[in-house]
């Protein structure tokens, strides 16, 4: 009934993946262009460009976008091995919030708005931002969605505030939610809006300072007034945004779960050299019980986040929505990885904390994970809620 086998056609693309990454990838991690608001948009173009001339650039797109349309649990598999920098998903081109938006997009957005807003962030031209999070509306719970659109027939006029705005900065194709207030002409509700970054009304206020730095171009303040919109900006129906923000989310919280699965993993093999190379008190410090067994509990936690996430993978193959699924799994491995990457800054002694090695970075853009695409008590408050109501 269980087949963990990995086919040897999708072991070979991960291989590829992989070398790439290590490779072509890793040299980069101590550019001074990886920056303290993630990579700039500069040191972007040029990963991308070495991942099209490797052939593997937006693999994960569908066929008809002329990518390889992984099935879920393949993307796992591959993800994973793009992971294994912080910045190879960047060079892929399957790197948040860029991969989840072409998901919605591929799956939304009508000819005229795939042609000019998903087929060149597919191609790298451009990058993308989801526009949700509100300092005095929404967070943790959307519905207090508070940026509002007034429709007067023919435009729709927004105005709000938004913040944590990931690569705000320079993005072109914005996916942006509002509440359409009610009117005569239609439907209202929250609604997704799609438009170019460059339109009038939408402003940066400023990039903010964060403690994770592999985001491209980092996290955005942004303010809209009377950012005027055409009724064909719409995505999808009016009123539909929070549903199609869970077409979203349960795929993208899993590609985030694969991602620092690879990122986890290349911690725990730097503290494995360490453990074997660097000694103390007569032997190597991984012969000390207390190091062997930090060891042993991360690579017991990898492969249960692994197990986790080709579970719910697995779910979505089969057709599940995933909402209950991709919410288990992402508490549970952003939490454990959380906790690898932690005693892995540990068994490094006081290098874990410097920036000799990647392992400080990662534990500091793991910790950002347990937060985003849902904190970790709000999966747990609806997980329960949904046990407590079922029979
Ligand atoms: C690195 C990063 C990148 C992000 N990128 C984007 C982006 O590109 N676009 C975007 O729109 N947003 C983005 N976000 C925002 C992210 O989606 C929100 O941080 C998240 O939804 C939580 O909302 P909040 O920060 O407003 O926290 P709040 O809603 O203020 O919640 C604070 C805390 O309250 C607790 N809490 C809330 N509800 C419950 C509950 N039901 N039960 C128990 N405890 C609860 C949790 O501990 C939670 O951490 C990003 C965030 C981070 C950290």
């Amino acid at each position: 009934m269980i087949d963990f086998d990995i086919p040897a056609e999708l072991a070979a693309l991960r291989d590829e993946i992989r070398t790439f990454v290590t490779e072509q990838i890793v040299p980069y991690e101590t550019d001074p262009r990886l920056t303290r608001h993630g990579p700039d948009d500069e040191l972007r173009a040029e990963l991308v460009e070495l991942a099209r001339a490797a052939g593997l650039l937006t693999f994960q797109a569908p066929k008809r976008f002329g990518g390889r349309e992984p099935s879920h649990r393949e993307q796992a598999v591959l993800f994973e091995a793009a992971g294994w920098s912080t910045l190879g998903p960047v060079a892929l081109n399957c790197a948040a919030p860029d991969e989840g938006n072409m998901y919605l997009l591929a799956k939304v957005a009508n000819q005229q708005q795939v042609d000019e807003f998903l087929l060149p962030v597919i191609d790298g031209r451009q990058r993308s931002v989801f526009a949700m999070t509100e300092p005095d509306g929404a967070g943790s719970d959307p519905n207090q969605l508070a940026t509002e659109a007034h429709f007067d027939g023919t435009d729709y006029v927004i105005n709000g505030r938004k913040w944590l705005i990931t690569g705000a900065q320079g993005a072109r194709t914005w996916i942006i939610m509002a509440r359409v207030a009610p009117n005569p002409h239609g439907a209202d509700g929250p609604t997704l809006f799609v438009c170019d970054g460059r339109t009038a009304g939408i402003e940066l206020e400023r990039v903010m300072s964060t403690m994770d730095r592999n985001y491209v171009e980092g996290h955005g303040v942004v303010r809209f007034t009377d950012l005027r919109l055409p009724a064909s900006a719409v995505l999808g129906e009016v009123g539909q945004a929070l549903r199609y923000a869970q077409l979203r989310l349960a795929p993208a919280r899993l590609t985030h779960c694969m991602r620092w699965l690879g990122a986890a993993s290349r911690a725990q093999s730097i503290a494995l050299h360490h453990a074997r190379t660097r000694t103390a008190f007569g032997k190597p410090i991984g012969e000390h019980q207390g190091v062997s067994f930090m060891i042993a509990d991360n690579e017991i936690a990898l492969q249960q986040c692994r197990l986790a996430i080709w579970w719910a993978c697995w779910a979505l193959d089969n057709g599940a929505k995933g909402r209950h699924e991709s919410s288990m799994v992402k508490a549970y491995v952003s939490e454990e990885l959380f906790k690898v990457a932690d005693r892995c800054v540990q068994i490094l002694g006081g290098i874990g904390i410097s920036d000799e090695t990647p392992v400080g970075m990662i534990f500091s853009d793991m910790r950002a994970f347990r937060l985003y695409d849902g904190p970790t008590e709000v999966h747990k408050y609806a997980i329960a809620r949904q046990v407590l109501r079922s029979p």
